[in-house]
């Protein structure tokens, strides 16, 4: 068996849901776009509204759909990007609820689901999704009129809690949602974090609940172990690899490993610096990562591994994220479609 095993331990999803949950004195929902950050949106939604979750943010109409499948009637599941052209059937036939970004999507809405739920999302400043102070205020007494079930708006720098922005967006979101009764959501894992002034009446953690930065208690979600394809003796002054980047300073063992940048594993890892584990002992990589294989030097390790680890508890999302020059995120939702996936439950 050659295939490279991801291990999902969606336990450990309900216990970052409920500690997150637990930071708060109001409703925490649970962001599962991205197939669940690349985890399978199916399964990661069922064990999150197992664990007590009622609402799901997803980013497209499309995701909103698979999670519907999924968890079938009664949980809310709202959609990011809103009621695009070509939304509504699916809106309407898994009754999702488009977080309305500008007035050509309330407009839509309105005409095509008049009597069907929607949020509202603002802009505080990101300037990424959500109408603008101007337009919401021009559009505030119709909207408000429809009873939206949610406004909401979106932290550009919670992950730095000193950032001056996070205040100046929060003033600024107080601003704009003062004075109806509308339930009200700003913060991701980032501004739930930040503390009580951020959570409203419904926080939308993402990140934090997959395993990742900035909650740094998070238990790690996954795990990746790469099945040990080969190993050799390399004298001193050999090199190993793609461009000879990597020279022998002394007579080494070089072990290969079934996994590349074709499974997620970006060729920017090599730059570093970046172990595959034998159990607790690091075995640093060397050479380029190729797209099917990763090689890196076993000898100081007492015997042959059968299996290196690249995703651990020494080595999780955030510090392989590093070596790429990126960030968890995009580790995890670069994760490929070759590996063998085990979800523990
Ligand atoms: C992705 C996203 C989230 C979740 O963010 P995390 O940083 O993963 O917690 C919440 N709200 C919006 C609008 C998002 O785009």
């Amino acid at each position: 068996m050659s295939t490279a095993k991801l291990t999902i331990d969606l336990t450990a999803l309900a216990e970052n849901w409920r500690a997150l949950d637990a930071r708060t004195g109001c409703e925490t929902a649970a962001v599962v776009k991205a197939n669940g950050y690349g985890l399978d949106a199916a399964r990661v939604s069922r064990a999150l509204a197992q664990a007590g979750a009622r609402q799901f943010f997803v980013a497209v109409a499309e995701e909103g759909a698979v999670v519907r499948k999924a968890l079938g009637p009664g949980p809310g599941i709202s959609v990011l990007s809103g009621h695009m052209e070509g939304d509504t059937d699916l809106i309407r036939d898994h009754d999702l609820i488009p977080m309305l970004n500008s007035v050509d999507q309330m407009l839509r809405h309105m005409e095509n689901l008049p009597s069907r739920r929607f949020g509202v999302q603002l802009d505080t400043g990101m300037n990424r999704l959500g109408m603008e102070p101007g337009e919401w205020a021009a559009l505030r007494d119709i909207a408000l009129a429809q009873k939206p079930v949610l406004l909401m708006s979106h932290l550009a720098c919670a992950d730095d809690p000193d950032h001056p922005m996070n205040r100046q967006q929060l003033r600024s979101f107080i601003e704009v949602t003062a004075n109806n009764n509308v339930p009200r959501s700003l913060s991701a894992t980032g501004g739930l974090l930040l503390g009580k002034d951020y959570h409203f009446d419904l926080t939308r953690p993402g990140i934090g609940l997959y395993g990742g930065l900035p909650f740094a208690e998070a238990q790690p979600v996954v795990s990746l172990s790469l099945p040990v394809i080969q190993i050799r003796d390399v004298a001193q002054g050999e090199t190993v690899g793609y461009g000879n980047t990597w020279t022998a300073p002394r007579p080494s063992r070089i072990a290969t490993v079934a996994a590349g940048y074709a499974d997620g594993l970006h060729r920017a890892l090599a730059s570093g610096p970046l172990d595959l584990y034998a159990g607790d002992t690091a075995c640093p990589v060397v050479g380029r990562v190729s797209m099917d294989l990763i090689t890196a030097d076993v000898t100081d390790l007492p015997e042959d591994p059968g299996r290196l680890d690249i995703l651990c508890r020494h080595q999780p999302i955030d510090t392989l994220g590093d070596a790429a020059g990126t960030i968890g995120y995009e580790i995890l939702t670069a994760l490929g479609g070759r590996y063998a996936r085990e979800y523990l439950a």
